[in-house]
């Protein structure tokens, strides 16, 4: 595997799992064994419509103001692109907002595409964009998996970037088509690789998409109800690079053994972590959760599965942010833990106590000895070890 960390996973093929990385030294917890770049990244629909957030690196306007505000400014061609500071206006007029993008984007307030297709539009404008502007990045975006099928709303967004495309061709080069077949396997692409950049909102308590990147090396990793890896971004952190993706250990990992991320909040129940495997990934998972998990009654998914969280409520949120998941026998229940749900020490450990949040925990990079503060990767708390010996006393749970 390329990248800064490579060698410390290395690719292989796994008799039950296929292609995977699996740890080519012992890794230790907190570790980090990715930092990588996006190929592209792009605005969620709704996001984007609030005019809030900088079309090039998505970081916030955290002082909106109807007169304009200081170093933000809006791209004059096309009035929907805004830029953070002039430093982003320059880098996106040759990289993210090139004039195939802003002429894409003024036809795009035109049409009548709902949210969910405007998002994805936006995603063919960078991913055509791309094509273009590094056909070395766009060859590493079509080597990823995905085959998706035509339908009839990958049609109306065909036909938006087609006409999009035929716009510009009046003014530019010949530029090429593409097909609703090939634009198909674009989206299944990025429904299968894309991760969602999403803010924690701390008065509503939910977790907001802002943006979505896709990665080639962090696409990689396989899923695992129970991971041993997660990722974190910091999308508002100054300077270059806050869209990277982080990939941390949650504890120490043998050589040999599969890293493995959870595609969604560990804290989904069995019948949602299935269907979205299923729909967007294309297979059922056979973890070690899913084994015990799906010999429970409809009734014990509901109780177990249905709201785990260390400390009760759930709450509706976004997208991929999440559902939590109330684990009370566990947490409360008899001795260990391990009894009618084995896996309740995983969430006391890993699963982010704040209440709504439906984070994962993984410890703070070892200087030189492991950290025993943990950092939620939604959220952002941290929690040292006096705090979760304290949680355990509250739950009765012995570690
Ligand atoms: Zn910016
Ligand atoms: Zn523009
Ligand atoms: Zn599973
Ligand atoms: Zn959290």
């Amino acid at each position: 595997m390329a990248g800064a960390n490579s060698f410390l996973l290395k690719q292989t093929q796994l008799p039950t799992r296929g292609r995977a990385l699996v740890a080519s030294q012992s890794l230790e917890a907190g570790q980090v064994l990715l930092q990588e770049a996006p190929l592209l990244a792009y605005l969620d629909a709704h996001t984007a419509s609030a005019n809030t957030v900088c079309f090039h690196c998505t970081r916030p306007d955290l002082n909106p103001n109807p007169n304009g505000n200081g170093s933000w400014s809006f791209c004059t061609t096309c009035q929907v692109a805004a830029f953070c500071s002039p430093q982003c206006a320059a880098a996106a007029s040759t990289s993210t907002h090139t004039p195939f993008v802003c002429r894409a984007l003024s036809l795009l307030v035109l049409c009548t595409l709902d949210f969910d297709s405007q998002t994805q539009a936006r995603y063919l404008i960078a991913a055509y964009n791309l094509a273009v502007v590094s056909p070395h990045c766009f060859e590493q975006l079509l080597s990823l998996e995905g085959e998706g099928s035509v339908n009839d709303k990958i049609h109306l967004v065909h036909t938006f970037l087609s006409e999009a495309i035929r716009s510009w061709q009046l003014e530019c080069q010949e530029l090429p088509s593409w097909s609703v077949e090939f634009v198909a396997s674009l989206i299944a692409k990025d429904q299968r690789n894309g991760f969602g950049l999403s803010t924690f909102v701390p008065d509503t308590r939910l977790r907001k998409i802002r943006a979505y990147a896709i990665y080639a090396q962090a696409s990689f990793f396989n899923h695992d109800c129970l991971p041993n890896a997660c990722r974190f971004d910091y999308i508002d952190k100054p300077g270059v690079g806050n869209t990277d993706i982080i990939i941390r250990c949650l504890h120490d990992i043998a050589e040999g053994v599969e890293v493995c991320i959870s595609y969604f909040p560990v804290n989904w129940r069995f019948a949602e972590r299935q269907g979205k495997l299923r729909e967007e990934y294309g297979f059922e998972c056979r973890c070690d959760r899913c084994k015990i998990e799906e010999g429970w009654s409809d009734e014990e998914n509901g109780e177990k599965g249905d709201e785990i969280s260390v400390d009760g409520e759930a709450s509706e949120e976004e997208d991929e942010a999440m559902k939590n998941t109330d684990e009370e026998e566990g947490m409360d229940g008899e001795g260990d833990g391990q009894g009618s749900f084995p896996h309740a020490m995983f969430f006391m450990r890993y699963l982010c106590p704040r209440e709504s949040c439906g984070g994962t925990l993984a410890p703070l990079p070892p200087h030189g000895v492991s950290s025993s503060v943990m950092e939620c990767n939604v959220c952002g708390e941290l929690r040292s070890e006096e705090d979760f010996l304290q949680e355990i006393q509250e739950h009765k749970v012995s570690p």
